[in-house]
């Protein structure tokens, strides 16, 4: 059997705006086990990047419950057990890529090589030539490919990706999920990617739709040939 890595009851965030208040979760159950390949698809303002960061452990419901059956407590998740990839751009401007997809290893007190697990990670989005820039010398896209390598440094037990392709052409898209998806193959890590593309939904095994807050369905898509 698989571990149940996240397990949410009727979870519900809802947040105050002006005089009235939005759920922007409204109603999520749902579990997700090791070596799962999720993608969260719904409109923009559906509650997809909300649901993430509960599912981090960065936001806490309103109601409902979340619990990390397999992984511990809420405090303890980020960044070693859970990666999250933001969906706006969250490098940080004073360190070179190296160091950016080094932090969160030196954050988390990885044992081994952490130069080593760096070059791999920048290696696997094809970045190595990257290593020393600023992220001011990169594209919208290479900025994400490399927040994407940060998530994956660290061998952590799930992947929350938040709109990861969203500012990628097609090509490049598929280029970043083709190396994303070959790094996790054979690895129970769970990956959850928010993304309004169906190219990138038909390539993971489930798909939960959220609408309105509401995850109202999980679907299982066909393999990818
Ligand atoms: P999605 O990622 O699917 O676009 P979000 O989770 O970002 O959806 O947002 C869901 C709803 O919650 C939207 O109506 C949004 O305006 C609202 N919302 C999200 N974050 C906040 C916040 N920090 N304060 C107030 N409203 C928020
Ligand atoms: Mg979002």
């Amino acid at each position: 059997m698989p571990d149940t890595l996240i397990e949410a009851q009727a979870l519900v965030r809802t947040y105050r705006q002006g005089l009235t208040s939005i759920d922007a979760v409204a109603a999520a159950t749902f579990r997700l086990h090791s070596g799962d390949r999720v993608a969260l698809v719904g409109r923009s303002g559906s509650g997809k990047s909300t649901l993430l960061h509960l599912m981090a452990g960065l936001e806490v419901p309103t109601r409902g419950t979340i619990a990390w059956p397999a992984l511990g407590s809420a405090e303890t998740l980020l960044p070693a057990k859970i990666a999250l990839v933001f969906q706006a751009p969250s490098l940080l401007d004073s360190l070179t890529v190296s160091e950016n997809v080094a932090l969160p290893l030196l954050l988390g007190k990885r044992p081994g090589d952490i130069d080593q697990a760096v070059r791999d990670a920048l290696a696997t989005f094809g970045l190595a030539d990257l290593a020393g820039k600023l992220p001011e010398e990169l594209s919208g896209g290479q900025m994400q490919r490399v927040a994407m390598a940060r998530a994956i440094a660290g061998r952590p037990r799930v992947v929350l990706a938040d709109e990861p392709t969203g500012q990628l052409d097609q090509p490049t898209a598929r280029a970043l999920l083709d190396a994303l998806l070959a790094h996790l193959t054979g690895t129970d890590t769970a990956l959850v990617v928010a993304t309004h593309d169906l190219a990138v939904a038909a390539r993971m095994e489930t798909v939960w739709q959220m609408a309105r807050g509401r995850l109202t369905e999980c679907a299982t898509t066909m393999e990818d040939t």
